[in-house]
């Protein structure tokens, strides 16, 4: 899925380069490597400067493979017809992308999971009062477009929505959010035993129906409005990239902010013969999603006050809230049956430390063909492991054990990822170094969120990486758009004086989510954007023609996703010692810590609330990272820690994978046990959104103050447990 809000027109700019132009950059930018490391010994975190001389080599190699035109020819062939879990060419792709693997002479086999997917039986949707609309609930042909046309589509719908059969007034609630029914309130009305008209946007979509139930709806509507994705934005498709009248978001409404994965296995693999519990993640009222074209017959009947100025779009009516006179009626009917999931799992086997693994992964079902999500992302992963197939023919030995993932499943609920991680849940715990994910690829700045302690190490990955259209690096390019965006001088100056860019937190949305929450495996997600406008998420024009027209289409930043994520992947297996650095982990926790005691201030009629316990912790964090991060730098320059044995690096690294874990409490966050880790989470109320420190911070916000202070000492628990953690790795310097 991985939504991600796209920049407005005036930041897109043009492709600078052609492609032969940028192969040249970055070839003169492989030449200046070489150059510079031959007149001073080179420098990389975790290497000694004989072996960051050879990682440098073997990365120079590698950014020769990832090619163009063979990521053009994988979006063609695994977009070429609609691969949504359960359908046969998923299968198909599955079984390719395989083959791909064992092409490319990797280790590779595929893990079969049965998941609870519901498909479509019946949906009828029609407004009956005052006049009568039939919706259509379909999106229609494009002429220029010939995957448009493609047999088997999946209708338009919300998977895991229940069935159901509702006729009611309709209200609008404008995105749906806890905040827009106090605006309701206000307003004196009230949508028990109504059906509930929400725009899309601002949370994720599960969290609308699940908010309207809460507030006593009997079904609900969520359309995309042409002022956030449509006709506001720019011209449709095709003459534009933007969403048409009748297109349509499809996507899951599972309660992921529960639990991701099948809702009848939570928290262990749906193995054959697993047993399959109630399902506990199912949505409460039926839901539909639908285009502006079908929206706009139901929001023109509705009277009652006039919406909010904030809450109008871009259709051309007066908005209003109702309730009625419109009356839908609103008719759901699904097949709900075990589907199976193919993951595709290929193995590099470490030679130093084999049980150290680096894990990489991205999706290959989609909602439809799928082009931009997920395959945008996924063929740059094939193109990662094909260049390690090259290079290990040519003597590149990993140290550690490289696995790489395409998992299945994603769109529902993060199936396939979930329940492997969940199956190999005890071996992950032991083994995992990082996991590290994309998803849909588009083109423009880097995008990286994840774990702190490997900030500093992402800030080092992307000042290794040529940007396509500029020339510098990845890492420059979106430093400059850093500054260029910053509000006032004061956030300009923290950027500016800051060595490291800061890296956004994981909420959830893609397959980091049961490495990082449920596992405590430090993660990562990659992936280019900013400059591909567009409007065709999770509909049928999500497709080769609309890629190629409107977003990366000579797949430049399909290379530079290739080349950011296996420099990752090489650096991590290759390194002496694992690159984890934890400053700018405790300088962002006390940043969390800030914003906490700010909401506090913030928040009317709140207690004295005592925050010390959480700055007490954070402080001795900062001191033993300091004290880790200078122990390093400093036997790291001298030599003295990469003379040590590779049995003594290893037991140095066994701390260093296992502080993420640190942060998890076995318990879990309040009312959703699977969720443990105490940093990093999905907000309950805003689905994909992150919360950190979320057990404390989203009590205040509900303003739960015994909840919060329980919290608080949870947190101190783990954040202790880390800083052990780490004190305990600096002692082996
Ligand atoms: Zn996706």
């Amino acid at each position: 899925m991985s939504f991600r809000s796209r920049s407005l027109a005036r930041f897109a700019r043009p492709l600078a380069l052609p492609l032969a132009a940028g192969a040249a950059a970055l070839m003169l930018a492989g030449l200046l490597t070489a150059v510079h490391a031959a007149d001073n010994p080179p420098q990389l975190t975790g290497f000694s400067p004989q072996d960051a001389a050879s990682e440098l080599a073997w990365e120079q190699k590698f950014d020769a493979l990832p090619s163009p035109v063979r990521l053009r020819a994988d979006m063609y062939h695994l977009s070429a017809l609609p691969h949504n879990l359960g359908s046969e060419r998923d299968h198909e792709n599955a079984e390719w992308i395989l083959h791909q693997f064992q092409s490319y002479g990797l280790d590779a086999h595929i893990e079969e999971f049965d998941v609870l997917f519901p498909t479509p039986i019946s949906r009828s949707l029609e407004l009956i009062a005052p006049e009568h609309y039939s919706a259509q609930l379909k999106e229609p042909p494009v002429a220029v477009d010939p995957d448009s046309t493609d047999p088997g589509q999946l209708p338009t719908y919300n998977a895991y929505s229940p069935d159901g059969d509702v006729t009611a007034q309709l209200v609008y609630v404008n995105y749906g959010l806890p905040s827009d029914y106090d605006e309701l309130a206000k307003l004196g009305i009230s949508v028990k035993g109504r059906i509930v008209i929400a725009r899309y946007g601002m949370s994720w979509r599960g969290i609308k129906p699940k908010v309207a139930a809460e507030h006593g709806a009997v079904g609900c509507l969520i359309y995309s409005d042409p002022r956030d994705d449509g006709y506001f934005q720019g011209d449709i498709f095709p003459q534009g990239p933007f969403r048409p009248w009748q297109g349509v978001q499809r996507g899951s409404v599972m309660m992921m902010e529960v639990h991701p994965g099948d809702p009848t296995t939570p928290g262990y693999g749906s193995v054959p013969g697993a047993k399959h519990e109630k399902p506990d993640t199912l949505e409460k009222i039926p839901v539909l999603p639908i285009s502006y074209g079908d929206a706009l017959p139901l929001l023109r009947a509705l009277a009652g006050p006039v919406a909010p100025e904030n809450w109008r779009g871009a259709l051309p009516i007066t908005y209003h809230a109702g309730p009625g006179p419109a009356v839908v009626h609103l008719a759901l009917k699904f097949d709900y049956k075990l589907t199976p999931t193919y993951d595709v799992i290929a193995r590099i086997p470490g030679s130093t430390w084999p049980g150290q693994w680096v894990i990489r992964g991205n999706h290959h079902d989609g909602w439809v063909n799928g082009a931009e999500d997920p395959i945008s992302g996924l063929d740059a992963e094939l193109e990662e492991a094909r260049a390690y197939g090259q290079l290990l023919k040519q003597g590149w030995r990993p140290k550690r054990t490289i696995i790489y993932c395409a998992w299945d499943g994603e769109e529902p609920g993060l199936l396939g990822s979930t329940e492997w991680a969940e199956t190999h849940a005890a071996e992950l715990e032991q083994h995992a170094v990082a996991y590290i994910n994309s998803d849909t690829n588009d083109r423009g700045y880097l995008g990286v969120e994840g774990s702190h302690s490997l900030e500093h190490f992402f800030n080092d990955v992307a000042k290794s990486v040529t940007d396509p259209e500029t020339g510098e690096s990845v890492w420059e390019r979106l430093r400059s758009h850093r500054i260029e965006e910053a509000k006032t001088a004061a956030d300009k100056a923290k950027i500016e004086n800051r060595p490291d860019l800061r890296i956004g937190a994981l909420g959830s949305g893609s397959d980091y989510s049961t490495f990082l929450q449920h596992l405590g495996i430090a993660s990562a997600n990659l992936g280019y954007q900013g400059e591909c406008n567009g409007g065709i998420y999770h509909s049928i024009y999500d497709d080769f023609y609309w890629y190629t027209h409107f977003c990366d289409g000579t797949y430049v930043y399909g290379r530079a996703l290739s080349q950011t994520a296996g420099h990752a992947v090489m650096r991590l297996a290759d390194a002496d010692v694992l690159p984890f650095q934890f400053g700018d982990f405790a300088d962002t926790i006390a940043l969390y810590q800030r914003q906490l005691e700010e909401l506090h201030k913030n928040t009317a009629g709140a207690p004295a609330f005592d925050f010390s316990p959480l700055s007490d912790a954070v402080s001795r964090l900062k001191a033993a990272a300091a004290r880790y991060d200078q122990a390093f730098a400093a036997d790291a320059g001298s030599g003295n820690l990469y003379s040590e044995s590779a049995e003594q690096l290893g037991a140095l690294d066994q701390l260093l994978l296992q502080s993420e874990r640190k942060l998890m409490d076995a318990a879990g966050l309040p009312r959703r046990p699977w969720y443990k880790h105490q940093i990093y989470a999905p907000g309950f109320y805003t689905g994909y959104g992150v919360k950190t420190l979320p057990g404390m911070r989203e009590a205040m916000e509900q303003k739960n103050w015994d909840e919060a202070e329980r919290e608080q000492a949870i947190i101190v628990k783990a954040l202790d447990a880390f800083t052990a953690q780490i004190q305990a790795a600096a002692a082996k310097l």
